[in-house]
């Protein structure tokens, strides 16, 4: 099945209100010539406000970077699904590989705020990946499918045509060392199985399962060439227009 391909720029914890706004207008410039693909980026939440004014009338989404599974009240430091709409998010990426491991967010807490999201109006780019040493000790697929399992806990079909899966090894996150395709490939492909399993294929079929791990120009295109590779999330590559429209061109 022919899945229009999704590239997003995760842009963490970088950048400062005038990097973010011409990150964004340079962004805006080009995108009326990458309109194959579905664009979005996803700014620190303070320049979520004016990324979203520099991307208006641009076919590029705006997404946070992670949200709270409460709507409002005593908690402190937190943003709700519904601040996020405010201002402007279409898309938050949930069950980043740096929340569930620097942070200690667990599949339980990411699966509260999926279900939040998606209640909220969100779609949700929902993260998934091993650990070098669960790679090593041959646990990868257990591990994915652990995470799918219980991050989906509780969503319906129907919302899955808002989720999107981006599978990102932990050992490739900001490394320069990137899956090759065929491991990219086999975990794709494993948890559209799964995707299957729980929800049915017209479902899994319609699912995109994004890379992640140091995609770059030079790797995009291979990457995304997989059969089961239906964009990327991008990390350190998304925070330069030249480096992230690379990307985007080897995935069309
Ligand atoms: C990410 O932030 O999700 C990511 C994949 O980062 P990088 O592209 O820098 O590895």
């Amino acid at each position: 099945m022919a899945r229009k391909k999704f590239i997003a720029g995760n842009w963490k914890m970088n950048l400062n209100a005038a990097g973010s706004v011409a990150l964004a207008a340079g962004l805006a410039k080009e995108a009326a010539s990458l309109g194959a693909v579905d664009l979005a980026v996803c700014p620190p939440f303070v320049y979520i406000p004016q990324v979203a004014a520099a991307l208006s009338g641009s076919a590029i989404g705006v997404g946070a970077q992670d949200m709270f599974y409460e709507n409002d009240g005593a908690f402190t430091g937190e943003v709700s699904g519904a601040m996020l709409k405010d201002v402007g998010c279409r898309y938050v990426i949930l069950g980043h590989s740096e929340r569930r491991h620097v942070i200690g967010e667990s599949d339980e807490l990411i699966n509260r705020k999926i279900v939040k999201a998606l209640a909220d109006g969100l779609d949700v780019i929902f993260c998934v990946g091993e650990l070098l040493a669960e790679r090593d000790g041959g646990v990868t697929n257990d591990v994915v499918a652990r995470q799918v399992t219980i991050g989906l806990s509780g969503v319906s079909g129907e919302q899955m045509a808002r989720v999107t899966v981006a599978y990102e090894p932990v050992w490739a996150i900001g490394t320069g060392r990137t899956a090759t395709p065929q491991q990219a490939q086999d975990v794709h492909a494993m948890t559209r199985g799964l995707l299957n399993t729980l929800y049915g294929q017209a479902v899994a079929d319609a699912t995109r399962i994004q890379y992640g791990g140091s995609v770059k120009a030079s790797n995009a295109a291979e990457l995304l060439n997989q059969a089961d590779v239906d964009g990327a999330l991008v990390g350190g590559a998304s925070l330069k227009v030249a480096d992230f429209v690379g990307i985007i061109q080897g995935a069309m």
